[in-house]
């Protein structure tokens, strides 16, 4: 028995959801009595994952810089063969979204996706995600195995590094012949942190009125707490902001420690993007706004005068 998780890295450095995933594991299997391995798709150093409570590491070796979903499929499938787990955990990142229902059909079994938490039940894994906007929340058992889940980022806590190496089993891969052509590869222009790995962001609503004062107000606030920025709709439809950093049901679901909402009014798709948030900072000038209802703290003010106090705050704490 074992449980899977798929660490995921970017040009040989594991994302922090690896470490998440595999501390969580851990404990998991402490108590199901399994042992814990990572899966690693290309060129990293899958050793170190014992570090986080890996026993073995599979490796599947490949070129796997250039997204091709078919060939990420074919790998995944690859290493859940090897590894033979009851249970497959992974982020709940763009891999996951695009490959995992592909993986879990070839598969046959079944799928809790975008869970926020696992626990160990009757012998086997639960997973909690939010429904319905977030409005509920849903347990998932899968009777199935391997039982896979993909896990919001930030859901579980950073583990302190052990000493330990992971043993790394190759595992043998042929790609399949691909299926499409990548034409080109087009980088963000931010630098910032992704925000659906981000644990700080700063979304400006509507109320800011231009991109100049976007640029000028939220990015600098966000950049004052190492947050990412983040945008409603109405925001980014109105060209203030770049549409990657939409938040909600037809932007991206966030689960950061921290969300400040800066003069977002708190509508039901912004809420279901980010209502997971563990703390939530509400500024806004009506005390009526919806925002307040989910907010952890609120400041009724001015977001133009209060965006660049908070900023001067936040800088003076180093
Ligand atoms: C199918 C569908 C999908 C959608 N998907 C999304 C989505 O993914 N994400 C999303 O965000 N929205 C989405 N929306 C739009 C959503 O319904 C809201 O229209 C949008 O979230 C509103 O953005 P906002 O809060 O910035 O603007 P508003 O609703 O206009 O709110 C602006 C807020 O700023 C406050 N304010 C004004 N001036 C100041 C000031 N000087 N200082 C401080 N506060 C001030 C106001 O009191 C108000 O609360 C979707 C809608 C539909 C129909």
């Amino acid at each position: 028995m074992t449980i899977l998780v798929l660490a995921e890295h970017e040009n040989g450095v594991f994302k922090k959801t690896a470490s998440e995933l595999l501390g969580k594991a851990s404990e998991l299997a402490a108590s199901l009595g399994t042992d814990v391995a990572a899966l690693v798709l290309g060129d990293a150093p899958a050793a170190d994952l014992g570090a986080f409570g890996a026993k073995k590491a599979y490796q599947v070796s490949g070129d796997f810089s250039s997204y091709q979903t078919d060939v990420v499929v074919a790998a995944l499938a690859a290493g859940v063969a090897a590894a033979g787990p009851t249970a497959f955990l992974t982020s709940a990142s763009y891999l996951a979204k695009d490959a995992l229902p592909r993986l879990v059909a070839k598969l046959g079994t079944g799928f809790g996706s975008e869970v926020t938490s696992l626990r160990a039940e009757g012998g086997a894994l639960v997973g909690r995600r939010p429904v319905f906007s977030g409005k509920a929340l849903c347990d998932v058992k899968i009777s199935k195995s391997p039982a896979i889940f993909s896990v919001r980022a930030n859901s579980f806590s950073q583990p302190n590094p052990g000493g330990a190496k992971a043993e790394v089993v190759a595992v043998a891969f042929t790609a399949p012949t691909e299926r499409l052509t990548l034409v080109e590869r087009k980088k963000p222009e931010t630098t910032a942190v992704d925000l659906s790995e981000a644990s700080r962001i700063v979304s400006g609503g509507r109320s800011v009125k231009s991109k100049e004062n976007y640029d000028a107000i939220i990015v600098p606030l966000a950049k004052s707490i190492g947050a990412t920025p983040g945008a409603s709709r109405a925001c980014v439809d109105a060209g203030y902001a770049p549409h990657e950093f939409q938040v909600g049901q037809t932007g991206k679901t966030v689960n950061p420690n921290l969300y400040i909402a800066v003069g977002i009014s708190g509508a039901i798709q912004h809420l279901a993007g980010m209502r997971t948030s563990k703390v939530i900072v509400a500024i806004n000038t009506d005390p009526g706004a919806p925002i307040f209802e989910h907010a952890t703290y609120g400041l009724v003010a001015d977001l133009f005068a209060a965006a660049p106090e908070l900023q001067k705050r936040f800088e003076k704490l180093d």
